[in-house]
């Protein structure tokens, strides 16, 4: 990486069409490099996705990702939120279609944790609104929706380097879409939003993936060891992460261990994010103190 990096001339702008990535990725999907769009991270293509349709409102299912909503007030657009039933699955956003942009499904689920339902998605893409699939976490789950695309013109899927690939400092995602609005959402967003550097190292990994498919099954490996030893306050995850229903935010911290705080619907749980096994050994260890200290009380 290091020694590709350094051929590349830091005084010349990037790719203005960003093609070289584009087409590691579309043969890498096997589609077209004109259903492709690459940010700067996932996020960086949020606000354009939303600028291009017509509409007053987006529609969201919290608890979810919390950046739709933050772009979606930059741009003025007012967000309707149907919330996840008691499954944190969505429900009936078919109905929700009239004056709306875009419909957001985050799908496995961030903070959650469960994929959305294939037939449920489908009802929705059948009305023709624009639907986003957030498939951040989608090569830690059982099942990913890129092949609705030979179906569905109104369907984007949105993809990151931020978890699987472990480049969230690189800042690399991706949509995957109809020719129509990838051309789109070119023409709306600044020409060099990625640079030279971030785009080789997104097509090196692509050269790599096998080294990617490794560390995910060691994911998967460590996911489940955590869930099985705390089975009765774990939610089932097809992420890199485990939602549990255990409010130990602050012990955590206090042996320096970060996890997610959740609030609302879902205060008094935390997200934790699957590490280095080392890391794992030492959340279990002390999860398991506190778990104890808790039942003693
Ligand atoms: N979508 C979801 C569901 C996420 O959880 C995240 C990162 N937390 C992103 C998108 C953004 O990823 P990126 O680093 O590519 O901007």
């Amino acid at each position: 990486m290091l020694d590709s990096i350094s051929k590349i001339p830091f005084n010349r702008y990037p790719d203005i069409t960003a093609t070289p990535l584009r087409e590691k990725l579309a043969e890498f999907l096997n589609v077209e490099v004109g259903n492709v769009v690459v940010g700067n991270g996932s996020d960086d293509l949020i606000p354009y996705i939303i600028k291009i349709f017509e509409g007053d409102r987006i529609v969201i299912s919290s608890p979810t990702f919390k950046m739709y909503e933050f772009f979606a007030v930059l741009e003025g657009v007012d967000v309707t939120d149907v919330p996840l039933d008691d499954n944190f699955e969505i429900v009936n956003l078919e109905k929700y279609v009239e004056n709306t942009r875009v419909v957001f499904v985050c799908s496995p689920n961030n903070p959650t944790g469960n994929l959305q339902r294939r037939e449920k998605i489908v009802r929705i893409l059948k009305t023709g609104v624009p639907v986003v699939i957030d498939e951040a976490y989608h090569e830690f789950s059982s099942e990913n929706y890129l092949d609705l695309l030979d179906d569905f013109e109104n369907l984007i899927i949105l993809r990151t380097f931020s978890k699987a690939f472990g480049l969230a400092g690189i800042r690399i995602g991706y949509a995957v879409a109809h020719e129509e609005i990838i051309s789109a959402i070119l023409k709306v967003r600044p020409p060099f939003a990625m640079s030279s550097i971030s785009m080789r190292i997104g097509e090196i990994m692509l050269e790599k993936y096998d080294l990617v498919k490794e560390r995910i099954e060691f994911i998967l490996e460590e996911r489940e060891r955590i869930r099985r030893e705390f089975e009765d306050i774990t939610y089932p995850s097809e992420t890199n992460f485990l939602l549990m229903n255990v409010d130990a935010y602050d012990f955590l911290l206090k042996r320096g261990i970060v996890v997610r705080k959740l609030d609302g619907r879902l205060s008094g749980k935390i997200r934790v994010t699957i590490g280095r096994r080392e890391e794992n050994d030492e959340f279990i260890h002390s999860l398991r103190e506190f778990i104890d200290r808790v039942d003693n009380l």
